[in-house]
C-alpha cells in the first residue's frame, strides 16, 4: 500500500489531510511537535486514520531540526518500506508590524515554516528517487503569494516555499517525482480561531464566497495533487481561498 507522511498532522489542516489520504487509501505517517499534548491528539489522528482499514503511525519530531528530520524520514521508510507521498504541512505564526517584530519570532517562523520544507524535501527526496517516484505537496499560504500586514516573517517562509516548490519540481521531474503547493486562504482551524472577530470580519469582506474555508477543502485538493489523476502537474501553486484573488 502506498504511504504518505504528513508533518504537524496532529491537529487542524495537517490532521485533516491525514484522514483524508487514510480515506483514499494511503497508509499514513503521522507526524506531530514531540510535546505530550500533541502525543496524545496525533494518537487519535491515527486512531481515526485506521478506521479506514488502514495502517497509521506517529513520529514524533520537530521538524525545524535538520537531524530530526533525517532521523523520522529514516524510521518512517523502515516502518512503512516507502514514502509515496510527503505533505509539508506543519507551520506557525509569530504576528506583529514589523517595527515591532521581534529578532527571535522572525527567525522561529522561518525555521518551522520554511527551513522545515528544506529538511523534509532533502531527505524524502532520495527515498523517492529510489523508488522511481513520489509526490510532494508543499502547504504555502495567501500571505506568500499577496502579503499581509503583521506577517512580514510568515509572508516571506510562505513565499520561499513556493520557489523551493518550483525549483524542486525541476530538479526532480526527470525522476518522475511531482512537487505542488496549495495556498490556503482564510480557514478555519485553532491558527485561525484565535483572530478577533472584527479582523475576521474584515477579512471576509474580502472572500467572493463570503465564507472561511473548511480544512477539508485543503484536504480534497492535496488528495487531487498526490493522486494519479494529477501526474501530469508538477510545479504549480493552487489558491483555496474561496477567491480571495482573481
Ligand atoms: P495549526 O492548527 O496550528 O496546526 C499546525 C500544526 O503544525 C500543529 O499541529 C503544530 O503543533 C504543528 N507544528 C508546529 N511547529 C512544529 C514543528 N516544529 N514540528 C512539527 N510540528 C509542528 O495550523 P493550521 O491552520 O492547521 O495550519 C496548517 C498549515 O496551513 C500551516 O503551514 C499554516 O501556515 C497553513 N495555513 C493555514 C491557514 C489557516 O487559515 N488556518 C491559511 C493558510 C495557510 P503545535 O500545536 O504544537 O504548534
Amino acid at each position: 500500500m502506498a504511504a504518505v507522511l504528513v508533518t504537524g498532522a496532529s491537529q487542524g489542516i495537517g490532521a485533516c489531510i491525514a484522514k483524508r489520504l487514510a480515506k483514499d487509501g494511503f497508509d499514513v505517517a503521522i507526524n506531530h511537535y514531540p510535546s505530550e499534548s500533541d502525543r496524545e491528539k496525533a494518537l487519535a489522528v491515527a486512531e481515526e486514520c485506521r478506521a479506514f482499514g488502514v495502517r497509521a503511525e506517529i513520529f514524533s519530531a520537530d521538524v525545524s531540526k535538520f537531524a530530526e528530520c533525517e532521523d523520522m524520514v529514516k524510521t518512517v521508510k523502515e516502518t512503512f518500506g516507502s514514502i509515496d507521498a510527503l505533505v509539508n504541512n506543519a507551520g506557525i505564526t509569530r504576528d506583529n508590524l514589523m517595527a515591532r517584530m521581534k529578532e527571535e519570532d522572525y527567525d522561529a517562523v522561518i525555521a518551522v515554516n520554511q527551513k522545515s520544507v528544506y529538511n523534509m524535501m532533502k531527505f524524502v527526496c532520495p527515498v523517492m528517487m529510489k523508488q522511481k517516484h513520489g509526490s510532494i505537496v508543499n502547504v504555502s499560504s495567501v500571505a506568500g503569494l499577496y502579503g499581509n500586514p503583521g506577517q512580514v516573517n510568515y509572508s516571506a517562509s510562505k513565499a520561499a516555499i513556493i520557489g523551493m516548490t518550483k525549483t524542486v519540481a525541476k530538479e526532480y521531474g526527470r525522476k518522475n517525482i511531482t512537487c505542488n503547493a496549495v495556498a490556503p486562504g482564510f480557514i478555519h482551524t485553532p491558527m485561525t480561531d484565535v483572530l478577533s472577530e472584527d479582523l475576521k470580519a474584515k477579512m471576509l469582506d474580502a472572500v467572493a464566497l463570503r465564507r472561511y474555508g473548511e480544512p477539508e477543502e485543503i484536504a480534497s485538493v492535496v488528495s487531487f495533487l498526490v493522486s494519479e489523476d494529477a501526474s501530469y502537474v508538477t510545479g504549480q501553486v493552487i489558491e483555496i481561498s474561496g477567491g480571495l484573488s482573481m
